[in-house]
């Protein structure tokens, strides 16, 4: 009697989910359509961080083709659950590449998850190399690059943080940090960072599950760049991923342009 009570997706048997919580969708541009699936909708901002990360372009057009045309298309959910809305977990289709990825569960020719995942890392950079370029439309020209080399610190007040960005391949940076608190006592405590990631628009997302965790935890840090600085993002409770009030979260100003 309680469990038919509850809610939500995890009334779902594992066949029920393959079948009815499949991949939906979200028809462009008539968002009013989906309204008629009793299915969680996509919040707006995460629709609108992967319309304008993928620029309308689709995934797999672009992964196969190079095909950079813009589409109508939907907005797919790469595991099948429409419940995990996690940006990281959305890609931009066309209407004949997300029949095509319907398919995958069938023993035919369907798309892979970490296949469709690379395209979409693909048109990301593409994207994002296109509109770090000059554009000249008339006598205005319009340079929008925002490097993000350089030695980054923290304006916050009462601790102390530092991050140095390397770019180690087209688009791809290596971030190193190191953050201290309490360094007014004789043993502060520390924390370091020290990732690569690829450059995605403006943002570079680290995770890292740790093991030890109980229960498990991913660490997740989003540092979006600025001209002048960059802001970092992380959840407020780090689990322990480094020394006890230790925190890269807040806002840095670059104190340099290139490797000093
Ligand atoms: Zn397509």
């Amino acid at each position: 009697m309680h469990i038919s009570e509850r809610v939500g997706e995890s009334t779902c048997n594992p066949v029920d989910q393959a079948d009815s919580c499949r991949i939906d969708i979200h028809r462009w541009p008539s968002t009013a359509t989906i309204a008629t699936m009793a299915r969680k909708k996509v919040p707006l901002d995460v629709e609108k961080e992967v319309l304008v990360r993928s620029r309308r372009r689709c995934a797999i057009c672009f992964g196969l083709n190079r095909d950079t045309t813009i589409r109508q298309g939907q907005i797919a959910h790469l595991d099948g659950r429409n419940s995990n809305n996690d940006s990281e977990n959305l890609v931009f289709l066309c209407f004949n590449h997300h029949d095509l990825l319907d398919s995958r569960t069938s023993q035919s020719k369907g798309f892979s998850l970490a296949e469709v995942r690379e395209y979409r890392q693909e048109l990301h950079v593409a994207i994002s190399d296109a509109w770090r370029k000059p554009l000249t439309k008339g006598e205005a020209t319009h340079t929008p690059a925002v490097w993000p080399e350089g030695q980054y610190v923290r304006e916050t007040e009462g601790s102390e943080a530092q991050i140095h960005v390397r770019l180690v391949a087209p688009m791809r940076l290596h971030i190193s940090g190191f953050a201290a608190w309490g360094t007014w006592r004789e043993c502060p405590n520390i924390g370091e960072l020290d990732f690569e990631a690829m450059l995605s628009g403006d943002q570079v997302t680290y995770t890292y599950d740790m093991p030890w965790a109980e229960p498990l935890f991913q660490y997740k840090a989003t540092i979006r760049f600025r001209s002048d600085g960059l802001d970092l993002d992380e959840a407020d409770d780090t689990h322990g991923m480094f020394g006890h009030n230790v925190s890269f979260k807040g806002i840095y100003r670059k104190a340099s342009e290139g490797d000093t």
